[in-house]
């Protein structure tokens, strides 16, 4: 049997599948554990997928490969965490063919996370049948990757793609945290989305200045209720999502554009905005591109990685 491992290492929760013929036949969800080392967290991640074949019946022979999701730049020839903005601070210098090696006797395979989940969706989800693709995840961060040709983009030190998230879009803003001056995401995305609400002018008078966690199904529910932040950091959003995804639809010429994400849960909220907003701007195309929402919503890195093992 060809089963593969499926592990995609997430900010706030790692998730775990086992993958035959395409399918996934077993799944769970673990916290991750910021404080810790990744080397403790995989052993934890390892007993749980120990777990899931014990459940299905398996056993180590049953196992083609691992596949690895990481959320941050990896070089995926030599299987090497290569990013410097990580939460685990072993991970770049971990020797993770040999773990998976010593754990199971099978190969590993490591991709960044959105590449993995464009995988997904190109496979399996949003993407089906289009070779020229760009995958948005709007959530903690914002997360791209592209895909051209049918050829997953990588460049000469693994980043290509991976850093729309990163590209200015504010002359005028911040300094993201990685290093940039008024990125995408430093815009807009939810790590920022506590500052920029305090800082804002009307804070005292918004409804948001008594809330604790504040995420953007909140705003839009404000600002669909009239409250003037609310709508002031809704509409700040959309045209900032608008704005990168015009970018990286001039930058790498997709047939589809695939969102994806936590803060798709407002789809509704966000799409049409974002179509307008390229038809009315994005350099003109003889056909429009194609702005869709994720299909793989959950699973798309685990089976995108698991293509990446059935690829090897
Ligand atoms: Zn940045």
């Amino acid at each position: 049997m060809d089963i593969a491992i499926g592990i995609d290492l997430g900010g706030t929760r790692t998730k775990i599948g086992l993958v035959k013929d395409d399918h996934l036949i077993a799944h769970a969800k673990i916290k991750a554990v910021t404080e810790s080392n990744l080397l403790d967290h995989l052993g934890e991640v390892a007993e749980i997928v120990d777990q899931l074949m014990a459940q299905e019946g398996l056993h180590t022979n049953d196992l083609s490969g691992v596949g690895l999701a990481f959320p941050g730049i990896v070089d995926s020839q030599r299987m090497k965490i290569l990013s410097r903005y990580v939460k685990y601070t072993d991970a770049h210098a971990l020797d993770l063919k040999q773990w998976a090696k010593d754990r199971w006797k099978i190969p590993l395979v490591l991709e960044n996370d959105a590449r993995a989940a464009l995988l997904g969706e190109w496979q399996y989800g949003a993407g089906k049948g289009s070779d020229n693709l760009v995958l948005v995840t709007l959530g903690t961060g914002v997360g791209t990757a592209v895909l051209i040709e049918g050829k997953l983009l990588r460049g000469k030190h693994f980043m290509a793609g991976n850093l729309g998230g990163h590209m200015t879009i504010n002359l005028h803003g911040s300094v993201c945290n990685c290093g940039n001056i008024g990125c995408l995401e430093s815009e807009a995305s939810t790590w920022v989305l506590p500052h920029q609400i305090e800082n804002a002018a009307g804070y005292a008078q918004s409804q948001l200045a008594g809330e604790k966690e504040v995420n953007f199904h909140r705003i839009f529910a404000l600002a669909q209720q009239g409250d003037d932040l609310a709508v002031h950091i809704r509409d700040h959003c959309l045209k900032a999502w608008s704005l990168g995804i015009i970018s990286l639809i001039h930058a790498y010429d997709p047939e589809k554009l695939v969102i994806g994400g936590g803060i798709m849960q407002s789809k509704d909220d966000i799409l049409p905005v974002i179509q307008t907003m390229v038809r009315k701007h994005a350099w003109a195309t003889e056909e429009n591109i194609a702005i869709v929402p994720a299909v793989q919503v959950e699973f798309a890195g685990i089976l995108g990685v698991s293509y990446l093992v059935n690829q090897h």
